[in-house]
């Protein structure tokens, strides 16, 4: 039992789609829908760490939303539901266990959160300068080995760095 006040989780989380509402807000009828989903985008990040989950163990979209251009969410969500059934397998005591399963998740989902989030204006973005520069550059850069061995290991997905990736079950081997 919390000695804390009881809060509305709920409500909290209504205050981070209120963020992304109310930065999108300001670009109504400008006619730039990109501008409009990275303000989104950009509420939610600012909001979105701010809230604290005491108690309860949150995975998937709702403990690391991002945009949806890497096409990765859904392994992260497989990612975060793995981790958590072997840590908890793994520790008798759940104070321990909850705690190892972040730390096995921080890397990998802090990689990928970051990733999505520089990328949100350079994917699908008609922005000049972005926008031409991903046509011109994406294909040829695309085709250099080292570029390209990087942009599958992206999207395999198990990264948590350029150089590193995430070795699932080190939770459960601590
Ligand atoms: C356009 C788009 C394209 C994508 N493409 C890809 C892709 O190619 N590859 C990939 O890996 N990922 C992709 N993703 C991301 C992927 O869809 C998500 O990361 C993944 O579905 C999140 O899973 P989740 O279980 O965390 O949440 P969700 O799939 O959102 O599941 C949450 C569930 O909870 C339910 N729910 C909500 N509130 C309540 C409530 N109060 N009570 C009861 N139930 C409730 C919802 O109805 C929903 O069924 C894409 C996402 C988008 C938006």
């Amino acid at each position: 039992m919390s000695s804390t006040p009881d809060r509305n989780l709920a409500l909290e989380l209504v205050r981070v789609t209120e963020a992304a509402a109310l930065g999108a807000a300001r670009w109504i009828g400008r006619g730039d829908k990109e501008a409009a989903d990275q303000a989104a985008v950009d509420g939610m990040h600012a909001v979105l760490p701010t809230v604290h989950m005491d108690g309860i163990v949150v995975i998937g979209d709702a403990a690391h939303a991002m945009s949806p251009q890497l096409g990765l969410g859904a392994n992260l969500c497989l990612a975060d539901a793995w981790s958590l059934a072997t840590t908890l397998r793994s520790h008798v005591d759940l104070h321990a266990a909850l705690p190892a399963y972040v730390a096995d998740r921080r890397a990998h989902i802090r990689w990928y959160t970051w990733l999505s989030r520089i990328m949100t204006p350079v994917f699908q973005s008609d922005l000049v300068p972005i926008g031409w520069a991903r046509d011109a550059l994406f294909g040829p850069i695309g085709r250099l080995p080292q570029v390209r061995r990087q942009l599958v290991e992206i999207e395999l997905g198990g990264q948590t760095s350029p150089w590193t990736t995430w070795s699932p079950g080190t939770a459960c081997r601590r």
